[in-house]
Formats: C-alpha cells, sequence, structure tokens
C-alpha cells in the first residue's frame, strides 16, 4: 500500500500532506524566524478558547502527560490537595501523578460508564475544606465519555477552589471558553484535536494566579511559571524547543482556522462519530457509551461475543487493510476502541467500517454483537 495507514488512534493521528510538509526546515531555536512561529502558535492556541485577555499558554516538550504533571506541580503548592473525580484511566493516571509530585490526591471513585456526577464532587468538596484543587478529565478518553467542565467549573468557583483540567482529547474540538468558565490551568497537546504530530503539550494558565506559581515547581524542566517567565523575556523556548513539531503545530493550527475553527472540527469529528457507530452497528457492533453521553472523539465498542474473536487477528486483519485501531481501556470488560478525530472525514469512516466487515469475514464471526 503506497500511503500511509489511517490512524482511528486518540493520538498520534492521521495529519495532512501540508502538516507534514511544514517539518521538511530545519529552524534554529535561536533563530528571529523560529521565534515568530512559536509567537503566532501561541495567540492562535488562546484564540481557540478566547482567552487573550485573561490567559497565557505555557508550551511544553514532551506528550501531553508531561504536561498535565508540569501543571499540577506548577499551580498547585507543595501543601496543596487536590480532588480528582474519577470515571477513567487518564483520571486515574492524573491522580497518580498529583501524588508523585508530592501533592496529596483524593480520589473520588464514579462509575466509568457515566459523566462526572457534579453533586458528587460538590458534596466531596464541603466534607473536606482542606481540599484546594479540583483535576478534571474533559474528556475521558479512556472510555470517551465527555464530562461537564462547564458545571465543574461552577462549582469550583462557588467554593473558591481551583480547578486544572485535562482537555488533552477535547481542545480544539468541543467547546471551551474562557469567557463563560473559569479554571486556572488547561492541558492539550499537539497531537490530538489540533491534528499537529506529537511532541508538545501546552498549557493554559489563568494570568490571576500566575505571580502566585512561583516557586511551587520541584522540577527545573517541568516548572511552568519559569518556562513563561524565560519565554516572555526572550521569545524563546527555555531549554531546546522541538522546532519540527512546533511547525507542524503552526501549520496545522492554520488549517484548523481556515476550517472554520472550533465549530467545523467538532461537525466534522461528530459527522465521522456518527458513520462509524452506525456503521458498525449495522455489523452487530454495540458502543459501551449511551450515545447522549458519548463525545465525538474516541467510540469503545464491545468486543463480539463469538469464540473466534482475538483483538490480536482483529487488529492485524484491519491493518492490513489500511486501519489501525485502538485496544480497549477497560478492565471488567473486554473493548477496543475507534478514534474519530484526525485528517479524516466521512469516506475514510466509513472504508474503516468496510475494512471491519472484511476482517470479520475473515474471521468467519457473522456479527460484531457482544455477549449481553
Ligand atoms: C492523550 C491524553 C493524555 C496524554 O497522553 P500522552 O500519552 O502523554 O500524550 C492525557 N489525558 C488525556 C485525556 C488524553 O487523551
Amino acid at each position: 500500500m503506497d500511503r500511509d495507514a489511517i490512524l482511528l488512534t486518540p493520538g498520534p493521528l492521521t495529519t495532512t500532506l501540508r502538516t507534514k510538509l511544514a517539518m521538511l526546515k530545519d529552524w534554529g531555536s535561536w533563530d528571529a524566524d523560529f521565534n515568530a512561529v512559536t509567537a503566532q502558535l501561541r495567540s492562535r492556541l488562546l484564540d481557540v478558547v478566547h482567552g487573550r485577555d485573561t490567559h497565557v499558554v505555557v508550551p511544553l516538550q514532551g506528550s501531553g502527560t508531561f504536561s498535565v504533571e508540569a501543571a499540577v506541580a506548577t499551580v498547585v503548592p507543595r501543601n496543596g490537595h487536590v480532588l480528582v473525580p474519577d470515571n477513567g484511566a487518564y483520571c486515574k493516571r492524573a491522580a497518580r501523578l498529583t501524588q508523585m509530585m508530592g501533592r496529596k490526591a483524593t480520589v473520588l471513585p464514579l462509575a466509568e460508564e457515566r459523566p462526572i456526577d457534579v453533586a458528587a464532587v460538590e458534596a466531596a468538596l464541603h466534607s473536606d475544606a482542606s481540599i484546594t484543587h479540583v483535576v478534571l478529565v474533559h474528556c475521558e478518553t479512556g472510555t470517551g465519555v465527555e464530562n461537564p467542565l462547564a458545571a465543574i467549573a461552577a462549582v469550583c468557583e462557588r467554593h473558591g477552589k481551583g480547578l486544572i483540567v485535562d482537555a488533552m482529547s477535547s481542545f480544539g474540538a468541543l467547546p471551551i471558553d474562557t469567557r463563560a468558565l473559569r479554571f486556572d490551568a488547561l492541558v492539550a497537546a499537539s497531537g490530538k484535536c489540533l491534528e499537529g504530530v506529537p511532541g508538545m503539550g501546552f498549557v493554559l494558565l489563568r494570568k490571576a494566579i500566575l505571580d502566585g506559581c512561583a516557586g511551587n515547581s520541584q522540577s527545573l524542566a517541568m516548572d511552568l511559571h519559569d518556562q513563561h517567565v524565560y519565554m516572555e523575556k526572550t521569545g524563546q523556548w527555555r531549554f531546546t524547543p522541538p522546532t519540527h513539531v512546533v511547525a507542524a503545530l503552526a501549520e496545522a493550527t492554520a488549517q484548523f482556522v481556515e476550517e472554520g475553527g472550533q465549530p467545523a472540527r467538532l461537525a466534522r469529528y461528530a459527522d465521522n462519530c456518527r458513520t462509524l457507530v452506525g456503521g458498525m452497528a449495522a455489523l452487530g457492533f454495540r458502543p459501551f457509551l449511551a450515545p447522549e453521553v458519548q463525545a465525538p472523539i474516541i467510540v469503545t465498542f464491545h468486543a463480539p461475543a463469538h469464540a473466534a474473536y482475538d483483538f490480536k487477528r482483529f487488529y492485524a486483519s484491519a491493518k492490513a487493510r489500511g486501519f489501525l485501531l485502538y485496544p480497549g481501556k477497560l478492565t471488567q470488560l473486554e473493548t477496543f476502541r475507534v478514534g474519530c478525530i484526525g485528517a479524516i472525514g466521512r469516506n475514510e469512516m466509513q472504508q474503516a467500517v468496510h475494512a471491519v466487515a472484511d476482517t470479520l469475514r475473515e474471521m468467519g464471526i457473522a456479527s460484531g454483537a457482544p455477549a449481553l
């Protein structure tokens, strides 16, 4: 096959040729031309959430988790106490890294198949006044469920608590408006819904809390306050920037704007999701989530009940047809996931469903229907 496989995964994902071509140039990290690319990218990232007046954006080298860790370490004082409502794998990861950063973390365990219960979060804040911050995962990529960001932000504001949002898999696709909701930090990355390549994250920090963040971080490399101060002063990244990743994201965000910004991206992903779920349903497959709580980012499907089903063979067979699927992340149930994001549209989703149909035929599985 002379084209790359379509990545039906939540990052890295399929990128456009234009984005790939933007990486065919070497940049000097101290050079004014590269500083201009960084500056333009930063202002575009703020524009996605209408945050120019109220927020700054601090980019950071590394995968998305590096930026979540950096946000917690920079925003939460060392004697802070973080509440992590948990309805999936990325919530658990956020709780673990919070603990490892030496901050007290209280996990609020909630059902995986439902959005985070706002009343339960409010009750937890009521019952323990020592909680200083909440970490919320906006779209829990482990299942694909959308959590109620606006409602949680309102509860945090009412109780005077800081809010750190992991918006990794939602930024650019789901609406987030800084004029309508208050958060201290919001984290996303290059290789998700903005359709860049992986290699850098970025954190939007509320200007009002910036000065108070000085000295919180126990890490030099992950200190977002220090990164911000240096970048404001010099226009440069503190340490070697991922130059090609930055150039690719600058190009990808230009295409994001041309496409029509967040509403257009959401519309395309929602169409991808509908095409996928409808096509898979015709093959017997059933999604794990109810449609009303499903974000159009990634869909978890129950594994077929058929005895011949085996994810490794299923994956290999779909791959041979040009489509990369994603394993499930639920501990109790056998599932697999299919991403709806990336530089793909209805045609690619239809072709993906055809590839799955051919795969079932090859495996001798008459229907994708799950056991229950
Ligand atoms: C992708 C993702 C991350 C970051 O994962 P990395 O593998 O470090 O890039 C964090 N949170 C969520 C919700 C994600 O989807």
